[in-house]
């Protein structure tokens, strides 16, 4: 393996139809991929499993988990009903990722959340979401950017003395956007490192005791093979979080 972490990127399961017959699929989109091997670790695609047991011995092998994009946490995971807005859920997934956030943290393991996975992420210590950010505040700001290449579409203001202000810079930064849901209440243990400064909604959260436990609600790995350095920044501390838990120290 040399010194390249082993990254473990969560997945998509999509009805997908190849060989002609329709069947459940589990995806991760390319730029995930590349965004981590960019930044020098192994992408290792795992799949969404129904068996729970099997998370431990994962972790055992992998330096840092990615909680990749995808559908919305269900809201029975934060006491709630769904809620006009909501889109489309995945309960297996939502139950996979929970457990492997939690055991990850146990282990140390560098944890990276976009989008859904910046949700995930909160959701799991305990904190909730907006079902749907439209049906659910007033906030004025296009969330799902129209614009058709995947540039810079708001800006959020980064929190000063966070971690993401030590990778980005504090203050404001432009992002792009395609979330429709946003987190409300902070889990405890999560403190907000950065916000849209237009409506107040969280667009980042981190474990400032965590090696690397960090969210983020805007898409960094497009803008990262794009050549935007501060997405580049924020592969490169997640990789390097990885490489120090390192696959030595799982021995
Ligand atoms: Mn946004």
């Amino acid at each position: 393996m040399g010194d390249r972490p082993a990254i473990a990127l969560t997945s998509r399961t999509l009805p997908l139809r190849a060989t002609g017959k329709t069947r459940p699929t589990e995806t991760v989109a390319r730029s995930y991929i590349e965004a981590v091997e960019a930044a020098g670790a192994y992408a290792w695609l795992v799949p969404n499993a129904g068996d729970l047991d099997r998370v431990p011995a994962l972790l055992e092998r992998v330096d840092g988990l990615l909680l990749t994009g995808g559908d919305d946490p269900h809201p029975h995971l934060f006491g709630e009903e769904p809620l006009p807005g909501i889109d489309q859920v995945d309960e297996r997934r939502d139950r996979f990722e929970i457990e492997l956030v939690r055991a990850a943290r146990e282990r140390g393991v560098a944890v990276f959340g976009i989008c859904r996975g910046a949700q995930l992420m909160n959701v799991a210590l305990g904190g909730d979401i907006y079902q749907d950010i439209a049906n659910q505040t007033d906030s004025k700001v296009e969330h799902t950017q129209s614009r058709i290449d995947d540039g810079p579409w708001h800006r959020v203001e980064v929190v000063p003395e966070t971690r993401l202000a030590s990778l980005v810079g504090a203050g404001s930064m432009a992002v792009n956007s395609f979330h429709h849901q946003a987190c409300r209440r902070v889990a405890d243990e999560l403190v907000v490192s950065a916000r849209c400064p237009a409506d107040g909604l969280i667009e980042a959260l981190e474990d400032p005791g965590a090696a690397f436990f960090l969210g983020v609600q805007w898409h960094p790995e497009l803008t990262a093979l794009a050549g935007d350095p501060a997405s580049q920044a924020l592969f490169a501390a997640f990789v390097e979080g990885a490489r120090r838990r390192g696959p030595a120290a799982s021995k």
